[in-house]
């Protein structure tokens, strides 16, 4: 039978893959983690956590997932920052092939790709984007200062950047299709009182429209009523929710939900033995970074059980 590498690969180094990482190394495992670009994923451009417990006085999550990278690399966490190509979960070992053709193998494996923002597919959303269309407000807020701009979105993700472009923005504009708000009441009593932001109710934006010079100069929207009118602004936030990150992923080997996230058991088992799933990339209601560092903890003792509680392939380090 083909000999595996690792015991266990994670794939991706956000709070799951990190959480994971931590538990399998400091659990003494054959561990590899798979990143692609830097450790952190999704918060790393999340401006403020002020619900991570432990954080009285909230972190950045920029901070947040440095001190995650630390802790795992505490207890020795191996990590490969490479794209990965594809993966083949079909036998007992699973492989994973890396962009340069080279290939890794391991026993088990969790998935944890987690989610990109989704886009609203309208004319002027690709062409401007970077150019006044954004998807982070952390990222591009600071280019905003003292200028009119928009939040399409009424989840909690778009009414905190909302909240967090006002620092630099002189108006802010939430556009959103229904007429109330889907983020928590916290955020939605924070935004109300907030002189600089105004709400657009059950409005759609149709278009972005711009220059090549300028950038994005206005919006054309409607309304309930069908009416159509234009917004001038020189930025548009799209914040919208997210999508999964599945392209690397054997999807007819995995079964997912309706909307394309993997589904698993309150274990993190997925539909393939020895593969599991934890963090956004799993089918379920909340996506929060606490529960994303839950699942990669349920994961790795899945995988610990999965394996069979096998002993551990390195010496014990009796100076720990
Ligand atoms: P979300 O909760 O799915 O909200 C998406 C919002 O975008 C909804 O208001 C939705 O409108 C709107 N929307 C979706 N598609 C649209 C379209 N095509 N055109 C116009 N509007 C559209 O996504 P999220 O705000 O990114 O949050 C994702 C997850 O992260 C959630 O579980 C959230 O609780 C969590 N999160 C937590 C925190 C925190 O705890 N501090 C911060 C950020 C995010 P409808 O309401 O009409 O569906």
């Amino acid at each position: 039978m083909q000999q595996a590498q690792y015991q266990l690969i994670i794939v991706g180094g956000g709070p799951a893959g990190l959480t994971a990482g931590l538990y399998a190394a400091r659990g003494r495992l054959n561990v590899l983690l798979v990143e692609k670009g830097a450790t952190g994923g999704q918060v790393l451009v999340t401006d403020w956590v002020d619900n991570y417990p432990g954080f009285t006085e909230g972190i950045s999550g920029f901070d947040l997932m440095d001190k995650m990278t630390a802790h795992a690399d505490r207890f020795g966490l191996q990590k490969r920052f490479a794209a990965i190509t594809s993966l083949d979960l079909s036998g007992t070992v699973k492989s994973v092939t890396l962009e340069n053709g080279e290939v890794l193998t391991a026993k088990a494996l969790i998935l944890c790709t987690g989610a990109r923002p989704r886009k609203l597919d309208i004319p002027g959303e690709y062409e401007f984007s970077g150019r006044g269309v954004s998807y982070c407000a952390t990222c591009d807020g600071p280019f905003y200062r003292n200028q009119e701009i928009a939040v399409v979105g009424g989840g909690n993700t778009a009414i905190q950047e909302a909240l967090h472009l006002t620092k630099f923005a002189a108006k802010v504009t939430v556009i959103h299709r229904r007429g109330e708000l889907r983020a928590t009441k916290i955020l939605q009593e924070k935004a109300f009182c907030n002189q600089k932001i105004d709400f657009l109710w059950n409005t759609q934006v149709l278009e972005i429209r711009g220059s090549k010079s300028a950038g994005v100069e206005e919006l054309l929207l409607r309304h309930h009523n069908n009416e159509e009118s234009i917004l001038k602004v020189t930025g548009l936030f799209i914040l919208i929710g997210i999508a999964p990150n599945t392209d690397i992923l054997p999807l007819d080997q995995l079964q997912c939900d309706e909307t394309g996230f993997i589904v698993t058991d309150d274990e993190m088992a997925t539909s393939v033995p020895g593969v599991f799933a934890a963090g956004d990339i799993r089918s379920k209601r909340s996506r929060q970074i606490i529960n994303a560092a839950g699942e990669g903890a349920v994961a790795e003792l899945s995988v610990e059980h999965y394996l069979g509680n096998q002993a551990p392939d390195q010496p014990l380090n009796c100076s720990e």
